[in-house]
């Protein structure tokens, strides 16, 4: 069976893979050689089922933790993808933050921490933390390991080229195109804008992920074992690539607030994503017609969806029919199939 996979982001290439995997004669189509237009390149690489977007969208629970059960032996089987389980501590600096955030770990069902109880978990924190809660099942990883990873095996299967017309493509396809669906397909994706920081220094500053908020300032600080730690991320209805005064300033504000031991580290990189989002910002996963079948709309969790977007799509692709897990993900949900 021959099939073609518009879309080298991380989504299209896990599909990619697992349709290898399974005997499929595959072709990849991505305009970009290293393929860094995708989200996932400046993606922090969280794998948090439990976070903010099961607490919005609760439907979205089962397809969060079917891929966190995945991503162990998924990260073991593409070699060294930075996976790290050491848990998210999430933290709270004034009394405004601990009363938003205590909706978010009773959801949880987290212990809530004191400030100092947090301190003996990641002594670097503000003496001002007020309290935290810590998630021992959230881990990371390292999308742009990943994706060369994805990148590696499929080697000899990625072509080149913007796709700007299905219909030039013959036979099965898998539309995983990120933003670059809704071109495609006509399907309602959009893209929300996130600027991030990346920051090196000392390694060991930071043991586990860091989720605060500081006087209603939102931020994520994910260490690398290599020393970089990402500072994530800004979230704006926008389509533009521009880093703005105001973004970096808020991120920067509450990482010092939380960690004032970040102030020696250096700014190595600053840049732009965009997430895919879609009207209920749950992924669009199902078969537009018989011939095409798409992959999209990830949003904030595309990373973690991976493994099991891949694993369903290419049931969806060998059996013709859809697991019952893709019932509330289909693109019928929008009127389009
Ligand atoms: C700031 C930020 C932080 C994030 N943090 C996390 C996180 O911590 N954890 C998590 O799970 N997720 C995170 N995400 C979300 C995650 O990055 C996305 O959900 C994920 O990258 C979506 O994967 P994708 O392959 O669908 O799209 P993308 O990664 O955007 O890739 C799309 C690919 O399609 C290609 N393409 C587009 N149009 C065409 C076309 N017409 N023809 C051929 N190719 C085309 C592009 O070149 C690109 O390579 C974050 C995203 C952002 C922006």
């Amino acid at each position: 069976m021959r099939v073609a996979v518009v879309g080298g982001g991380i989504i299209g290439l896990a599909i990619g893979r697992e349709l290898l995997l399974h005997g499929v004669d595959v072709t990849v189509y991505d305009p970009s050689p290293e393929g860094t237009d995708g989200a996932w390149h400046v993606a922090a690489g969280m794998l948090a089922p439990g976070g903010e977007s099961a607490f919005e969208f609760p439907y979205l629970e089962p397809l969060l933790e079917a891929s966190n059960e995945l991503w162990p032996t998924y990260a073991e089987r593409l070699g060294n993808v930075g996976y790290d389980d050491a848990g998210t501590l999430s933290v709270a600096l004034t009394a405004d933050d601990l009363a938003e955030a205590r909706r978010e770990w009773a959801h949880q069902k987290l212990t809530v921490l004191t400030g100092s109880q947090a301190r003996d978990l990641e002594p670097a924190l503000s003496p001002r933390v007020r309290a935290g809660a810590f998630a021992a099942t959230e881990r990371q990883v390292d999308p742009r390991k990943v994706v060369a990873a994805l990148r590696r095996e499929l080697a000899g299967r990625i072509v080149h080229r913007h796709v700007s017309d299905l219909s030039g493509i013959e036979g099965r396809v898998v539309v995983a195109a990120g933003c670059g669906t809704a071109a495609l397909t006509g399907l309602p994706i959009r893209p929300v804008k996130g600027q991030v920081l990346r920051l090196r220094g000392e390694p060991g500053l930071l043991k586990h992920v860091i989720d605060g908020a500081a006087d209603g300032r939102h931020v994520y600080l994910v260490p690398r074992a290599d020393g970089e730690i990402v500072v994530g991320a800004t979230q704006e209805e926008r389509s533009d690539r521009a880093i703005t005064a105001g973004g970096v300033h808020d991120l920067l504000r509450a990482a010092l607030d939380l960690v004032p031991g970040l102030a020696e580290h250096e700014i190595t990189e600053w840049t732009v994503g965009h997430r895919p989002g879609t009207p209920d910002n749950a992924p669009i996963i199902g078969a537009l017609d018989d011939r095409v079948i798409v992959a999209a709309g990830h949003h904030r969790n595309g990373v973690l969806l991976a493994p099991i977007t891949a694993r369903l799509v290419a049931g969806l692709v060998l059996t013709g029919s859809a697991d019952p897990l893709l019932e509330a993900f289909s693109p019928g949900r929008f009127g389009c199939a």
